[in-house]
């Protein structure tokens, strides 16, 4: 009540906002049964959803939103964003690193936040930042301050020495002196006990999961994009670990050994997955793990590449070679019947261009209403948020987007999303 309140205060002038509202929806999207429902109307009290009923029978009090010449989904989640970022010429970005608080990176994260929620993305995994800048975030989000998508997020990723998300790779020695050693707190571990040590301070840091990143990466400035970065011990005690604080696990991995090795020890996501081979496709059945694919991402940095100045000469390689990968990756993934939740990785390109994932994943095979399934019901399972995310029913988070047309028949469409609700509060009007 005291949330929905200070929403209602800050965007009353512009935006409609009752304690009960009701969405009359020329078409609503069922992506349980996997049906269009026509004409109903979705009655929402105090952001949640309360029942669907037969259009114009009844509530004649409520507020009313008519969305009769749109079709209604459920609002869409991304399963890897960073918010806090966006790309840039990369000479570009270390004149920045260099010169920029974090307070700078934080205003700009609001702009990106507030796009991303006007795309149509009502919820999102935040899969690593600095600074604590998206947990941050996500509480001025949560508590009314500022306009983004509901954020479930990692903190800082952790890395090992030298690897992909350690902060300090490519800094000069006098530079690495002057900031010190990063250790398991600024999330760089070697070693099971600060494996353990860095889990444990995800969970002081007020984190939602665990991000590791268990191989090489393409924008680090370190020579491979793929060699193995954890120990099976480290892994194991992060894993161990983070079942103790109740934190699901994702793993950013393009090698296929770091892959097979995340998968052997358990963790709950692959992220990129670019070289999976049939073994690794097998342990993804096996565990029932998740593949989070990110092919928007990896199609943004194959195209930069072609640039002679956009990457630096350390990265460029990286990004020719495994960014146009990802896509036959996911079509061989999806073929061979491995669960797929949807994520973009949106910061590694323009935020508010995540439904372009959805373009690609449908070009490569998968059915229009799968690739919407991945990012309602298969990414709510992800988050554990199964109960309240991901689908339009009662009991649900009033979260609704709306687009003219079939998304079904022509999947871009969902990049040109008409309106938005988010728990109950109408962020773009039809
Ligand atoms: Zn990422």
């Amino acid at each position: 009540m005291i949330k929905l309140s200070a929403l209602g205060l800050a965007f009353a002038a512009s935006f409609s906002h009752a304690a009960t509202v009701t969405v009359d929806c020329g078409k609503l999207l069922d992506v349980k049964a996997g049906v269009w429902r026509d004409r109903v109307s979705v009655v929402i009290e105090d952001g949640t959803i309360k029942s669907i009923i037969p259009m114009n029978t009844g509530n004649s009090a409520a507020n009313h939103i008519d969305l009769s010449e749109y079709s209604c989904l459920p609002g869409l989640i991304d399963m890897h964003v960073h918010l806090t970022s966006e790309t840039k010429r990369q000479g570009e970005a270390a004149s920045d690193a260099l010169r920029l608080n974090p307070a700078d990176y934080a205003y700009s994260s609001v702009v990106f936040a507030e796009r991303t929620l006007k795309a149509g993305f009502t919820t999102v995994r935040d899969l690593g930042s600095a600074d604590g800048l998206n947990i941050s975030l996500k509480h001025a989000i949560a508590n009314g301050t500022i306009l983004g998508p509901r954020m479930f997020t990692a903190g800082k990723s952790i890395a090992t020495t030298g690897g992909h998300a350690d902060p300090t790779n490519g800094l000069s020695q006098k530079l690495r002196d002057a900031i010190g050693t990063p250790g398991p707190v600024e999330g760089v571990i070697s070693g099971a006990d600060s494996a353990r040590h860095a889990v444990r301070a995800r969970y002081k840091d007020g984190s939602d999961l665990i991000k590791i990143t268990a191989t090489g990466g393409v924008l680090s400035q370190a020579s491979s994009g793929q060699n193995a970065q954890f120990t099976d011990e480290e892994l194991r005690a992060i894993v161990a670990t983070a079942k103790d604080y109740g934190f699901r696990v994702a793993a950013h991995a393009h090698g296929v050994e770091g892959i097979k090795r995340a998968l052997r020890n358990g963790i709950d996501s692959i992220e990129h997955g670019t070289y999976m081979d049939d073994e690794a496709i097998a342990l993804f059945k096996k565990t029932g793990a998740w593949y989070v694919p990110t092919i928007a991402a990896g199609k943004f940095v194959a195209e930069k590449s072609a640039l002679p100045d956009y990457y630096s000469p350390v990265v460029r390689p990286k990004a020719a070679a495994i960014g146009p990968l990802i896509q036959a990756t996911f079509a061989k993934a999806y073929k061979a019947g491995v669960k797929i939740a949807f994520g973009t990785d949106a910061g590694v390109f323009p935020h508010g261009e995540n439904a372009k994932e959805f373009v690609y994943m449908v070009e490569a095979g998968m059915p229009a209403l799968e690739a919407i399934r991945a990012a309602t019901l298969s990414a709510a399972q992800l988050l554990d948020q199964a109960h309240r995310l991901g689908s339009i029913e009662a009991g649900y988070a009033g979260d609704i987007v709306a687009v003219t047309g079939d998304p079904l028949k022509n999947i871009a469409l969902l990049q040109q999303i008409k309106f938005v609700m988010k728990e109950g509060a109408v962020i773009v009007k039809p």
